[in-house]
């Protein structure tokens, strides 16, 4: 019954992780979950009510299938202001979170055996969503030796005349790596001698960024690759609204309008009530952000502190998102005391989960091992006692 397509992917890990640690929670299990990508901050107020407000104005029914024109207008404001990157309510499209608009994009443009250059460690759904558009993932190790970013070097290496597309992703999910600006010109030079290349940008975490780090983005530093660039972005993260659903991205309007033909035969558009709720968050005040990011902030150190204290854990600091990517490499090869050998990532996650009570997602679901990805999205609380859950555990080991 099930189509050829179907095994060439794999259910989301993370949404797997996520799923079996509130299943366990639900029987009565202790379990601390690490896995889900998402703040634990509620949606704000003023959100809130835009969303209240529009549902009691019956704004309940189908709209334009890629976005209301009041929010492209706002998604436009938005590119301006914080990415100097100018664009008309045409050159944007707004889906069901930022993955649908990804997912269409790769199914508007890729055909069988086109490559997508994907530096690794990748958000677990760039390679599935290449393989489910019959496209060819491309994969680049970018380790913790290289600040888990891909350089100009090996952009130029992993270019053929089959590439389509280039995924950059910073703030990095899972490792929290940002690209600089001079980061992203290095890359805009290489890109300039290969204008078969388009590049598909996530910027889903621009505004979670921690210290001295600076966001940038490709169109922004490199206005001449504009025509080139898929610059995508969406509210779940910065504004507390994963379940919403809204994405957005801007892009050359040939490749817009290919979005919405596909968007069209598949969700139409996405949740109207949604949209307005969006609407109210991009045009509204960001300083609950810088809340936000204090406790996040205060959450990141803790975590990569308390991880580098534990023997064989060897955790670089992130510049942003809310994940940590730690190295264990100290750690394979040893023994639970029931006497298993924890011999890759996924066997000390499910060792974690069993002994420890906490839920992390493996590493080889990103693409480079022996690592962990924690999302530090949780209490401060939760965060000290799965770090000290975390440390007994690894001390049983031998
Ligand atoms: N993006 C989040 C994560 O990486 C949410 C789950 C998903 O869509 O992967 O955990």
């Amino acid at each position: 019954m099930l189509s050829d397509r179907l095994s060439l992917i794999k259910p989301s890990p993370t949404i797997a992780v996520t799923t079996k640690a509130a299943e366990l929670k639900a029987a009565g299990h202790d379990v601390i979950g690490l896995g889900a990508g998402e703040p634990d901050f509620d949606t704000p107020e003023h959100i809130k009510q835009a969303a209240t407000e529009a549902m009691a104005a019956n704004k309940t029914r189908y709209t334009a299938v890629d976005g209301i024109p009041e929010l492209k207008q706002a998604i436009c404001d938005k590119f301006q202001r914080d990415n100097n990157i100018t664009c008309t309510p045409s050159m944007v499209t707004v889906g069901t979170g930022g993955k649908q608009v990804l997912y269409n994009a790769l199914m508007a443009t890729v055909n069988p055996g086109d490559e997508v250059i994907i530096p690794a460690p990748y958000w677990v759904s760039y390679p599935d969503m290449v393989l489910l558009a019959e496209g060819k993932p491309v994969f680049v190790d970018c380790p913790q030796s290289v600040g888990f970013k891909l350089t100009a070097e090996a952009l130029e290496a992993a270019i053929t005349p089959k590439t389509k597309w280039l995924i950059l992703n910073s703030p990095s999910n899972p490792t929290g790596a940002g690209y600089s600006a001079d980061d992203l010109k290095a890359l805009a030079e290489v890109l300039r001698r290969h204008n078969h290349v388009y590049i598909l940008v996530d910027d889903m975490y621009e505004y979670l960024t921690y210290g001295d780090f600076k966001f940038a983005t490709l169109a922004e530093v490199a206005p001449d690759l504009q025509e080139r660039t898929l610059t995508s972005n969406g509210v779940s993260k910065s504004y507390c609204m994963t379940g919403w659903r809204i994405g957005f991205a801007t892009g050359p309007q040939p490749l817009i309008k290919a979005i919405a033909k596909i968007q069209s035969q598949s969700t139409s558009n996405p949740n109207s009530v949604a949209q307005y709720a969006a609407l109210a968050a991009l045009n509204g005040p960001l300083d609950f952000i810088a809340e936000n990011l204090k406790a996040f902030d205060r959450r990141r150190q803790l975590v990569v502190n308390g991880l580098n204290a534990i023997d064989g854990i060897s955790c670089a600091m992130p510049d942003g998102a809310f994940y940590v990517y730690p190295n264990i490499a100290g750690i394979i090869g040893r023994k639970t005391p029931d006497g298993t050998v924890l011999s890759d990532d996924s066997a000390f996650v499910s060792y974690l989960l069993e002994a420890a009570g906490v839920a992390c997602v493996q590493g080889v679901a990103f693409g480079l091992s022996p690592h962990f990805r924690i999302s530090y999205a949780t209490s401060d609380a939760n965060l000290q006692t799965s770090l000290d859950r975390i440390s007994e555990a690894v001390s049983k080991l031998s």
